[in-house]
């Protein structure tokens, strides 16, 4: 059976953003009758925490959001994601990388790479070069050799995009293993078929399919949906006011009210009638996700919130 999939950081209470891309994720899979999987991806540990684990999951299931079995975290998958980089070592694919951000934005970037990407410093760096680095005694980070391939997927909702992949980081110095290898790592162990995720990613999917290849692993298909915007035009924050669920019940919304504004804006309903997303499942195809990203207007400013 297909399978679909909502991996959110347990950073706090999902915001209306969060609970959009949800409702969206899940009406992809269940409108095709797949599997719908919840994973954590809790590997910042500065920001995650297992009792925001539990207040999503009370978040998503008040939307009337199910999920067919028990979620993963991936911070009890650290050895899957060693087991990839060792796989990417032995195809010669990884090198050890000591430069600091500062030093990756100050270095003249190659000719044919866009800017932000990483111009090489450690890819071919002689055994005295190694020596002094590994005397300064800093943990190095490991990036993916690649021969700067541009790489072409086909989005659902946005179409053909091509990104040049550079030598991205697979593990940072603090050994972490990096979200762009992880995701590719998880998606494949949970045989997930459909990425359903927001836009502001659809630029990282280049590397994750190049990860894919390289892994022998096979490609899902993406949809990116477009993101929500807060009055200021920026990404939605908590920062932005009432955004979580227990935010909106405060001042008077219900779940179904909530999820009416949501699938709303994604062309599904009317903000004025309660719905469940399931109520949404006939309606749901996913040729009505615009490309347009959603703003929410301030408070009390219109009939959205
Ligand atoms: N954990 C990411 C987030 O919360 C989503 C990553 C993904 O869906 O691949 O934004």
């Amino acid at each position: 059976m297909s399978r679909g999939r909502f991996a959110p950081s347990p950073t706090g209470r999902l915001h209306v953003g969060n609970l959009r891309t949800a409702i969206a994720a899940w009406l992809f899979a269940r409108s095709e009758g797949s599997e719908f999987l919840l994973r954590f991806e809790d590997l910042d540990r500065a920001t995650a925490r297992l009792e925001h684990e539990d207040g999503q999951c009370r978040d998503l299931e008040a939307l009337g959001l199910s999920w067919d079995s028990d979620p993963i975290r991936q911070s009890d998958r650290l050895d899957r994601y060693e087991d990839a980089l060792a796989d990417l070592g032995r195809q010669g694919l990884t090198y050890r990388c000591w430069c600091s951000r500062r030093e990756i934005r100050e270095a003249a970037s190659a000719p044919h790479m866009p800017p932000g990407h990483y111009p090489g410093t450690c890819r071919n760096l002689t055994a005295r070069e190694v020596a002094e680095r590994e005397s300064s005694g800093k943990s190095p980070a490991l990036r993916l050799r690649t021969d700067a391939p541009d790489v072409d997927i086909v989005d659902r909702v946005h179409g053909p995009h091509r990104e040049v992949v550079d030598d991205l980081v697979l593990r940072r110095g603090d050994g972490t293993p990096a979200y762009n290898l992880v995701v590719v790592v998880d998606d494949a162990a949970q045989a997930v078929e459909e990425v359903v995720r927001a836009d502001d990613l659809l630029s990282s999917t280049p590397r994750h399919a190049h990860l894919f290849d390289l892994l022998g692993l096979p490609r899902p298909t993406w949809a990116h949906v477009p993101l929500v915007l807060a009055p200021d035009g920026d990404r939605l924050a908590k920062r932005h006011g009432s955004v979580t669920l227990p935010d909106r019940v405060a001042v008077g919304d219900t779940p179904g009210r909530v999820v009416a504004v949501l699938a709303a804006s994604l062309g599904l309903a009317v903000p004025e009638v309660e719905v469940m997303p399931s109520d949404l499942i006939d309606r749901f195809s996913p040729d009505q996700i615009g490309l347009a990203p959603w703003t929410l207007l301030p408070e009390g400013v219109n009939d959205r919130w």
